[in-house]
């Protein structure tokens, strides 16, 4: 046993309102440079829709994340099929501006400037590449947001018309339609396909909290981490020449501060903490037999902080005292690991992602009104959310239902218990 400390993220998507301040706040401090206008190193997706970038979840498109081949070893899954010089070259798998967005500002100088009209004037859309007017905003994050899903099925027809698909869908089968909103930024992944697909060995994880990071010195811009990233967050800035990402805002981190993110959340859905895992185990959490199992691998692989065996090894294995206290009170492992309401985000990528998710219980009130949220001690019955739990397990535990069912349940129960200790600010003592 290897003992290493890892910090993580828990998103509790029950409280996300998607408000994007978040992204903007991070955006204002590590991205509003030229060169990475288009980087949105933490993004907010209204899901189920494409992403960003678009279909980033398409792995057979981008060929990201690691393959299982038949004698159980991991490679990454771009590999081995050209030779490094023609992927230099040409590397057939990079997202393109159109496949993230063209980024633009608004002409706001035009409401101050704008001589006397009849009308209000209006700031319109510039583009940030080309300094030219937009006359229609074709494409951007979270467009599918008002669209629905017809959005995603009708933006691979050519003569895809977004005002139409907005019309089907409001009048659709709206009473059917589902959304939920997930917050995502680089995984600082246990087992990062980002580092393995580096030829300058630029990308490093570094030793005391497991934070992934690109130096910039030595990075040469081949860019094949961009397709390598499963989650493509992994972003080239084209006015440095160098690969840039999410740095988990180490300098707060090293001064005991929150990220960005966390600190300016509005909905308060994130959690910060330590995980201790054993560094021997990595390996073979990585290559599970089947993709369903990879979330219970993963799960394997974390340590008790408790356990006084575990202290005493990790203490051999230079861990600090600070930080074993961190992973004693770290409401990340208590979420992920002790209470498994926190998922990770597509295991099967093989990546051994570090931001966990909480799944959305979702709009509830009718199945409350039909007296499925036992309230009153009963049994809970997930059957009657709103978001089918096949496609949450598709999205955290590789399609295995029972980890997001459990999960729900849980929720479910002490929103249940919360709310019968409380009604109308009167504690009930009969749940006690
Ligand atoms: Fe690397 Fe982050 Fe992508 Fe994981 S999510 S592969 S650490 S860039
Ligand atoms: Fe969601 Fe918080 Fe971001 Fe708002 S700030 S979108 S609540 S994660």
């Amino acid at each position: 046993m290897k003992v290493r400390a890892q910090i993580g993220m828990v998103l509790n998507l029950d409280k996300c309102i998607g408000c994007h301040t978040c992204s903007v706040t991070c955006k204002n401090v590590w991205t509003s440079r030229p060169g990475v206008e288009y980087a949105w190193f933490n993004n907010v997706e209204s899901k189920p829709g494409i992403g960003y970038p678009k279909e980033w979840e398409n792995q057979d498109k981008w060929k990201g994340g690691w393959v299982r081949k038949p004698d159980g070893s991991i490679v990454p899954r771009q590999g081995g099929k050209w030779s490094l010089l023609m992927k230099i070259f040409a590397n057939p798998h990079l997202p393109q501006i159109d496949d993230y967005y063209e980024p633009f500002t608004f002409d706001y100088d035009h409401l101050q400037s704008a001589p006397e009209m009849q009308h209000a004037p209006t700031a319109r859309p510039r583009s940030l590449i080309t300094g030219q007017r937009m006359e229609k905003i074709e494409w951007g994050p979270n467009w599918e947001e008002i669209l629905g899903g017809e959005f995603a099925k009708r933006s691979k027809d050519p003569n895809f018309d977004g005002f139409e698909a907005a019309q089907k869908a409001m009048v659709g089968e709206f009473e059917n339609t589902f959304m939920m909103y997930l917050p995502r930024l680089c995984e600082h992944c246990l087992n990062p396909a980002c580092v393995a697909s580096c030829p300058s060995g630029s990308i490093y994880k570094r030793e005391e909290d497991g934070i992934v990071l690109i130096d910039q010195d030595k990075c040469r811009g081949w860019r094949m981490c961009v397709s390598g990233c499963p989650y493509k967050k992994i972003y080239y800035n084209w006015k440095s020449g160098k690969a840039e990402k999410c740095i988990f805002c180490y300098p707060r981190i090293e001064a005991g501060q929150p990220t960005v993110c966390s600190e300016t959340c509005v909905g308060r859905i994130r959690y910060l903490g330590v995980l201790l895992y054993d560094q021997d185990r990595i390996a073979e959490a990585a290559s599970a037999d089947r993709e369903t199992d990879l979330y219970q691998a993963q799960l394997d692989i974390f340590l008790d902080p408790h356990d006084p065996r575990v202290i005493e090894q990790a203490r051999a294995d230079g861990i600090p005292e600070a930080w074993l206290e961190a992973a004693r009170n770290s409401p990340v492992y208590k979420m992920a690991v002790d209470w498994k309401v926190a998922l990770p985000l597509h295991p099967e990528y093989r990546t051994l992602p570090m931001v966990w998710y909480v799944p959305p219980l979702s709009p509830i009130t009718s199945a409350a009104q039909a007296g499925h949220l036992g309230t009153n001690g009963e049994i809970p019955d997930v059957s009657q959310l709103r978001i089918p739990v096949k496609y949450l397990a598709n999205l955290l535990t590789a399609g295995d239902t029972l980890p997001v069912v459990r999960a729900l349940e849980r929720m479910l129960a002490m929103r249940a218990y919360q709310r019968g200790k409380h009604v109308d600010g009167v504690v009930n003592t009969a749940v006690l």
